[in-house]
């Protein structure tokens, strides 16, 4: 009689470089905040930018971690001027978009939603039409060239509006005028105090009548409130961190849940919350990745992804998230599957699409790490 190869044989170690080689899946990631620090001072010489602190590449991606952890929220957008200020040209844009795709695809990211504020590229001169394009053409190119060494990756965009301005129902125009062409959704950013998701209500009514897709930034640096007006106000369909949901939920000293009507509302309709527990760690809407409400609402089965935020402000990749997570919680490859296929599941993209990357992609890798047999759909 044969006998099989003991299941252990197959485990891989949990390690960032085998992290690295699963498929994951990322929602919550912001162009502007994803640039290689290389690229930001080649940027500033072509275009004769001066305000960077330094021009060595190490030294710059560690200034703009430090500067990004200072606490608030307000304090770590100010290091977008410098990202924002670079990509203000049509190649400058082209090129973050390409380096963007080839990054993640090294990572192991199998399907990405990148997210940008178009009004912020057109300081320069460029229409919004064109920045949509230029960053199209960027992750088009990206993506081939990573294709071409054996890294494959589908990106979706959502495009943002900023809560400060005033310019959220023309930003919800042009994602539907692009939604067959890459763009897969809409979002509102920015400071969350002072700027509640119901001043832009026009902007999801008309998304809403054209039945598109939206996240909203919400219960990152506000709490409750803004999380309930972006779920039953706006109607939102994922939340953007949505950390402060936790407010509402109370653990008693015997280690007993109870949830409260709107956490209980976001965990029955399965609402995906767009985690992000080093970017929350930077801003102070968590304390410690110990103490970050991601491992509650894990435990509790909330709808919870894993992702980036700002790879360059926080020094992290997908990967590294999963590293730092596993670290804290002790998760393992079957909560691992379990939080890419979450994040899949929410992708706005189709849901043939969703399905053929599940099966066929994350499935059948994670049951080979996991040394299950071989999955069939
Ligand atoms: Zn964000």
């Amino acid at each position: 009689m044969r006998s099989k190869p003991p299941i252990e044989a197959h485990h891989e170690q949990l390690t960032q470089r085998t992290i690295k080689r699963a498929p994951k899946v990322l929602l919550h990631d912001h162009l502007d905040g994803g640039l290689r620090p290389a690229t930001v001072i080649e940027l500033a010489a072509e275009s004769g930018y001066r305000d960077l602190p330094t021009t060595d590449a190490a030294e710059l991606g560690e200034w703009f971690v430090a500067t990004a952890s200072s606490g608030s929220l307000e304090d770590y957008l100010k290091t977008f001027a410098h990202t924002c200020g670079l990509m203000q040209s049509r190649d400058a844009l082209v090129r973050v978009a390409a380096e963007c795709a080839e990054d993640l695809a090294e990572d192991g990211v199998v399907y990405a939603e990148v997210r940008y504020a178009p009004e912020l590229f057109c300081e320069g001169g460029l229409d919004l039409d064109t920045v949509v394009q230029a960053v199209q053409d960027g992750f088009d190119q990206g993506s081939r060239r990573a294709a071409e060494r054996g890294f494959g990756i589908r990106i979706g965009t959502l495009l943002c509006a900023m809560r400060q301005n005033a310019r959220s129902m023309e930003i919800a125009e042009l994602a539907i005028r692009y939604r067959d062409v890459g763009v897969v959704g809409f979002d509102i950013a920015g400071p969350e105090a002072g700027f509640p998701p119901t001043r832009n209500l026009d902007a999801f009514e008309y998304l809403r009548q054209n039945n598109a897709h939206f996240t909203i930034h919400a219960g990152e640096a506000f709490g409750l409130p803004s999380i309930w007006e972006a779920i039953q106000h706006c109607g939102a369909e994922r939340l953007g961190h949505g950390v402060s949901i936790v407010d509402d939920i109370k653990v008693a000293a015997d280690g007993s849940v109870q949830l409260g009507r709107l956490a209980s509302y976001v965990r029955d309709r399965r609402v995906p919350l767009e985690m992000c527990p080093s970017s929350n760690v930077q801003t102070g809407a968590a304390r410690s990745i110990a103490e970050h409400p991601i491992g509650l609402l894990a435990r509790l089965r909330f709808r919870v992804t894993v992702n980036t935020d700002n790879r360059l402000m926080s020094g992290c990749t997908v990967s590294s998230e999963f590293a730092t997570l596993i670290e804290e919680f002790g998760y393992d490859w079957a909560d691992l599957r379990w939080f890419t296929v979450n994040a899949m599941k929410s992708a706005f993209i189709g849901f043939d699409e969703r399905l053929e990357l599940i099966n066929n992609v994350i499935k059948p890798s994670y049951a080979e790490i996991l040394g299950e047999p071989p999955y069939d759909g």
